[in-house]
């Protein structure tokens, strides 16, 4: 994931309202837009190039997982072996982090979240959290299980900037060459070793299908009964779903200052 790209939403600096069937509704001041899909639908990339158009913070929990995985922390300890299994870490742990992340002033004027909600209890916590913070709309990203296995599989993050990787991509430097023919790249653009993540193997990742098509595919319905909900094709070209969500943001939120 780079932020080199160009999508096509404009950046914003002024407050907008969520554009309604009914325009009497009251107007709101941020942009609060949530990811929804299974893992490898490329919200991460999505989440990065929206969030830097719209000039708002890209939040994903699985992100801040890790690194307190990494770090050591106490909670980086209680959650590793659960983010091992390809299982979730509970509503009400992920709901502290997440309102804890919210409460930083560069949330004001909104967020794209990615990887939270994924219960719809989760979803309930948020709407508390967001509460006279203005509306928010759900974008989902609807990719095959058979694409998400090659796409996760091939994933590689950097141990650097943090950044997804497709090996194979420009987004990696360098290639290591194998009998005169170009291997997968292992190293970052900007230096960093590509990893394969510990919970992007092919047992894991059919786990959490599973856990997705369980615990997260209901928030599809919680966010459509609200028409909160836009569906994307997330099997396009990464600039392709980036334009359309662009679009899908602008059709919704609108620049009038409220
Ligand atoms: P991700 O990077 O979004 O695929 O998240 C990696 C892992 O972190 C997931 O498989 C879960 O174990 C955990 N995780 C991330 N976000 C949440 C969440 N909102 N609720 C529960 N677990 C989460």
């Amino acid at each position: 994931m780079t932020r080199t790209s160009t999508p096509s939403v404009a950046v914003r600096t002024v407050p907008r309202r969520l554009r309604t069937e009914d325009e009497s509704r009251p107007a709101t001041s941020s942009t609060n837009v949530v990811l929804i899909g299974p893992p490898g639908a490329g919200k991460g990339t999505q989440a990065t190039r929206l969030a830097a158009a719209l000039g708002v913070p890209a939040i994903s929990t699985g992100d801040m997982l890790r690194r307190a995985v990494q770090s050591g922390s106490t909670l980086g300890l209680a959650v590793k072996a659960v983010m091992d299994r390809g299982e979730l870490i509970h509503d009400a742990m992920m709901t502290e982090i997440v309102a804890a992340r919210l409460g930083e002033p560069d949330t004001r004027s909104g967020f794209v979240l990615d990887g939270f909600p994924r219960t719809v209890d989760q979803a309930v916590a948020l709407d508390g959290l967001l509460e006279r913070r203005g509306d928010l709309i759900a974008v989902e990203l609807a990719v095959t299980e058979n694409a998400i296995i090659r796409r996760l599989s091939q994933r590689r993050v950097c141990e650097r900037c943090g950044c997804n990787a497709d090996p194979g991509s420009s987004q990696a430097a360098s290639s290591e060459v194998a009998g005169g023919r170009p291997a997968f790249a292992t190293v970052c653009g900007c230096g960093g070793v590509l990893q394969q993540r510990s919970d992007d193997t092919e047992a894991v990742i059919r786990e959490r299908l599973r856990t997705y098509e369980r615990s997260t595919k209901p928030l599809v319905d919680f966010y459509r009964r609200r028409r909160a909900l836009r569906a994307i094709d997330g099997t396009q070209a990464p600039d392709l779903v980036t334009a359309q969500i662009s679009k899908v943001i602008d059709a919704v939120f609108d620049h009038a200052a409220s």
